[in-house]
């Protein structure tokens, strides 16, 4: 097992601190130290015993820490971070801002296995998974990089509320339903009431869309949101886009989906990236209104509705050397209003940091 103290969750904490005979309660210091004061030092975690402290670093208990190597930010706002990993490998996260909301975007994994063709990371392969602590210690760092967050276009009233982001994206590079354990325990982490307690609504998995990672989260303890990128309404379209449809069809992805939602009653959010001439027309939104139709809630009320689903359009943000281009606004209001008209609620997603490389798919680029 691991010894990093930053990758545990709450009850494997107690689990630690009551095998090396300590109270349970013991556990409270060392995960509020690590998630709320960013200590990475065994021994500045001042409640416990010295001997304990002591005991902790013999038997090579440790608390691991990235560093921001580099930062960039958009006319917009939007900040990306560049972190580097113990093993100097680099990862990325994106922090925005939108409808009062500091939206950080964390990345799972050191590039991608899953290589969708519209998207950066995906030409990089998969170098490795992220650990829980390197998952959550992106959230910490930002967190601690308060000067970027206190925005005057971000409705933060005082200087806590500067230092908090409100929501958390799985979104970044990386698939997480592929580094599942690691994904799960940082959504636990980052939920706890004795860190940084960021609420589980607010909390987003976003997948490529498998399978087995979807029923397995069906059952779990905590239920984050889930998003799936879809991208297109047909195996044939989504097969050129996402080559891991020719393992999952999309009928085995909604087989999943629909046992997540029986169990979990959750909604789920459908995204989609237009791309120009592929998957944008007025065709391909009726088709994509016939393959979401079993999504729909029975009630509409919201008070009422449970289950059901919300689409996402997404303009696409090329990066350097892809043929894919984006489609024109009017193909995407089109697009929209054929989901609208048919009962779907449908956002549009705006458009950020596209002057540093952070928007949906551009992750990576600066890693060779
Ligand atoms: S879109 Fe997501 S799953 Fe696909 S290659 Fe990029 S990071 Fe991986």
């Amino acid at each position: 097992m691991d010894k990093d103290l930053k990758s545990m969750t709450f009850p494997q904490l107690e689990g630690l601190v009551a095998g090396l005979g300590q109270k349970k309660y013991v556990a409270g210091y060392i995960f509020s130290f690590i998630h709320t004061r960013l200590i990475s030092d065994i021994s500045a975690i001042t409640p416990l015993s010295k001997p304990f402290r002591s005991e902790l670093v013999k038997q090579g208990y440790y608390i691991s820490k990235l560093e921001v190597a580099d930062k960039l930010s958009d006319p917009d706002g939007t900040i990306k971070y560049f972190f580097e990993l113990p093993d100097n490998k680099r990862v990325e996260a994106v922090l925005l801002y939108d409808d009062g909301r500091a939206t950080l975007c964390v990345s799972t994994q050191v590039g991608c296995a899953m290589n969708c063709v519209f998207c950066a990371t995906g030409r990089l392969g998969l170098a490795r998974n992220l650990t829980a602590g390197e998952i959550v210690d992106q959230v910490g760092l930002v967190v601690r990089d308060a000067s970027c967050v206190a925005r005057a276009n971000c409705e933060i009233r005082n200087a806590h509320d500067a230092r908090r982001i409100t929501n958390v994206v799985f979104m970044g590079m990386g698939e997480p339903l592929a580094n599942y354990e690691a994904a799960l325990n940082a959504v636990r982490i980052l939920n706890h009431p004795a860190g940084r307690k960021i609420g589980i609504r607010r909390i987003t998995i976003s997948t490529c869309g498998l399978p087995p990672g979807i029923e397995r989260l069906a059952d779990e303890d905590v239920s984050p949101r889930l998003a799936i990128s879809l991208n297109a309404p047909t195996d044939a379209i989504r097969q050129k886009l996402m080559p891991i449809t020719r393992k999952y069809p999309l009928d085995r992805l909604f087989e999943a989906l629909k046992v997540y939602q029986r169990k979990t009653r959750n909604r789920v959010t459908f995204e989609y990236c237009l791309i120009k001439g592929v998957n944008d027309t007025v065709m391909h939104a009726k088709m994509l209104v016939k393959c979401l139709r079993p999504f729909m809630p029975a009630s509409t009320r919201p008070r009422v509705a449970r289950g059901g689903c919300n689409v996402n359009l997404i303009e696409y943000n090329p990066y350097e050397s892809c043929a894919l281009k984006p489609s024109a606004r009017e193909a995407i209001e089109r697009f929209a209003g054929v989901l609208r008209n048919s009962g779907f609620e449908t956002t549009i997603r705006r458009k950020f940091g596209q002057t540093i490389k952070a928007a949906c798919g551009q992750l990576g680029t600066s890693i060779k």
